[in-house]
């Protein structure tokens, strides 16, 4: 409905702010002719590419102004999460229910926010970021990008292991923990041991799973450390395979515990990852579509029909 209103009132949507060569010249359209035939999808209209530019360029004057991000958070939505369980009826699963699924969901988003701002988690912030994304299939989830204030930016290897952690915790100490990272927090199997899973690409995985074994963290030497995956012998059955400390995901333990599903944990130490994380999460929906035209003069550029095209939307994110 709100497409087709501003379809209809061109006119009334200032679209004269819009209709510079530079404008037109930025978004692709080198021919002088087509300048002004347009279309327009205006920058209020939320989730659309004008908006999501401006929300990254407002981004990159925030990592101007407080320096690169220090932390990249995924979470992911649990459909087991007794908020969720315990409000379906007879018969019902998690999947019939997207609405309960987004309401719980923006929820726990909420909570996480508010735990992150606090400076009890990672340290005091300076910014974050965050945005919600869904896929066509999967569940809903929510990256964060953290920038924390320059006393408390992990400086040493020291300082990472105590944020995150990448092994099994023992599970004669800690069953509950235990059972959380093997529930949430294991990749693969992959390579040998399942040589089909989604990871894989070209015999290999595309996450560099298992990991190599080491003793102590280290900066290494792309964009991430490494983590330290002591050899403890701790081993976990993750869909018919016994793992290792070797196929742990990156978590934080305060995190895992609080909210009791998938959070990916990754310390960002190169300013070289910084344009592609924030490119990465304001990159829009996922689409794939393309037309053979001719470039012609007088091929009117329509932004809200290409805005809707090929554009699906999943229950959740309708919810
Ligand atoms: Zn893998």
């Amino acid at each position: 409905m709100r497409l087709s209103f501003l379809k209809k009132n061109q006119k009334k949507t200032r679209i004269e702010y819009y209709q510079g060569v530079i404008d037109s010249f930025i978004s692709g359209v080198p021919i002088g002719g087509k300048v002004g035939k347009r279309v327009y999808l205006p920058s209020t209209f939320i989730g659309g590419p004008r908006d999501m530019k401006n929300r990254y360029l407002d981004s990159m004057a925030l990592v101007q102004e407080f320096g690169q991000p220090d932390l990249f958070v995924t979470m992911t939505c649990n459909p087991n999460w007794p908020e969720i369980k315990e409000h379906l009826k007879p018969g019902e699963e998690p999947h019939n229910r997207p609405d309960l699924l987004a309401r719980v969901f923006k929820a726990k988003l909420t909570i996480m926010h508010d735990k992150i701002m606090s400076g009890e988690i990672f340290g005091k912030i300076a910014s974050v970021v965050h945005v919600i994304e869904f896929q066509k299939r999967g569940l809903p989830h929510a990256h964060f990008l953290i920038i924390l204030k320059p006393r408390f930016k992990y400086m040493t290897p020291e300082a990472y292991d105590r944020v995150v952690s990448v092994e099994l915790p023992d599970s004669s100490e800690d069953p509950y923990f235990y059972s959380l990272v093997v529930k949430h927090m294991m990749h693969g199997p992959c390579g040998e041991l399942n040589p089909t899973n989604v990871c894989m690409k070209d015999g290999k995985c595309k996450n560099h799973y298992p990991k190599d074994v080491t003793e102590y963290t280290t900066h290494g030497k792309g964009s991430y450390p490494i983590y330290r995956h002591k050899n403890e012998q701790r081993t976990a059955k993750v869909r018919g395979k016994i793992l290792d400390n070797r196929w742990v995901i990156p978590y934080s333990r305060a995190l895992l515990l609080l909210f009791n599903c998938h959070i990916n944990i990754e310390i960002c130490c190169d300013i070289r990852a910084v344009k592609y994380l924030y490119k990465y999460v304001h990159k829009g929906h996922d689409k794939v579509m393309f037309r053979i035209a001719s470039d012609a003069l007088g091929s009117k550029v329509d932004e809200i029909s290409n805005f809707q095209n090929a554009r699906w939307v999943s229950p959740v994110e309708a919810a």
